[in-house]
């Protein structure tokens, strides 16, 4: 198995990574998760493309072209023979002495990536999952997909504790997105979710649904909604790279709709698969 460490594919046990690497003492660094079906990359360009936009975000030069970096991606997939799984990809910006300011003059950022079989979650795509919502303590860049994770791990943990799947975050009363996926509402025929401001990540898999929604004539409302909005939703589902359209039937102790996924997630849900690379996949 071969891994991705700056522009050369190795081994894991090959890899060498200062102890003073920024993203290690900081969480100074990007990251990416990327879905492969069938051995195809899922929607390569746009995260390729917000691996970049968040590096700028944080000043960090990357010192590959995106060509580059499409090209190494494939070979790791190959090299792998991946067929099913993801592709993590992260940047940091570098190993230097320990200090707050960013290196100057700047050093190299570290590049790792690596493959991963992961199957569909098809259980929970099919029954639906009951999630947990819990006030966002997150700082106010959510936008970045930073590896400054651990309000998005300490909420998830409290998910997990309470045997739910995930946990639905709310600034104050209004619903921004899970720890590791973004949230929907349906009421009335038209879908509901944050808007790409500060407070979100803009989900890649969240802008697919975006298209599937008006090939199905699903009408989008991108406002921010409140939680106690979010309990009178007639469905509710939440999405990632990983997750696809993850129907909800729980908010807590509050049943969504008559417990059970509802119809137009499933139209999303089909309307998704559709887009998938290959019929194919387990
Ligand atoms: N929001 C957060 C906080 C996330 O971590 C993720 C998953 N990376 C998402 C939303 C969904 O993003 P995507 O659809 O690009 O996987």
């Amino acid at each position: 198995e071969k891994v991705l460490w700056n522009d050369q594919l190795t081994t894991r046990d090959e890899v060498k990574i200062g102890i003073e690497d920024r993203g290690y003492q900081f969480g100074d660094g990007i990251y990416e998760v990327i879905k492969v079906y069938g051995g195809d990359v899922f929607t390569a360009t746009e995260h390729i493309d917000r691996f970049y936009s968040s590096a700028e975000k944080i000043a960090m030069a990357l010192p590959y072209t995106k060509d580059v970096l499409h090209h190494l991606i494939h070979q790791l997939i190959e090299e792998n023979e991946l067929e099913n799984g993801i592709v993590y990809l992260q940047a940091t910006r570098g190993d230097s002495p320990r200090n707050h300011p960013y290196p100057n003059p700047a050093v190299e950022a570290v590049l790792t990536g690596y493959t991963r079989e992961t199957k569909r979650p098809l259980a929970e795509l099919e029954a639906g999952v009951p999630v947990i919502l819990i006030e966002d303590i997150r700082w106010l860049r959510c936008d970045i997909k930073s590896l400054n994770l651990l309000g998005n791990v300490m909420a998830k943990q409290q998910a997990v504790e309470k045997g739910c799947f995930e946990a639905v975050q709310h600034r104050g009363d209004v619903i921004t997105e899970g720890s590791s996926s973004n949230a929907f509402g349906i009421k009335d025929g038209t879908l509901y979710t944050h808007p790409t401001t500060n407070l979100i990540l803009n989900g890649i898999t969240r802008q697919v649904i975006l298209d599937c929604c008006k090939e199905i004539g699903l009408p989008v409302v991108e406002e921010a909604f409140t939680v106690e909005q979010a309990k009178q939703m007639d469905e509710f589902f939440i999405s990632s790279t990983g997750i696809e359209v993850m129907p909800v039937i729980k908010l807590d102790d509050h049943v969504v709709g008559n417990g059970t996924p509802g119809e137009w997630t499933r139209k999303l849900q089909h309307a998704f698969e559709a887009k998938l690379p290959r019929k194919l996949y387990v």
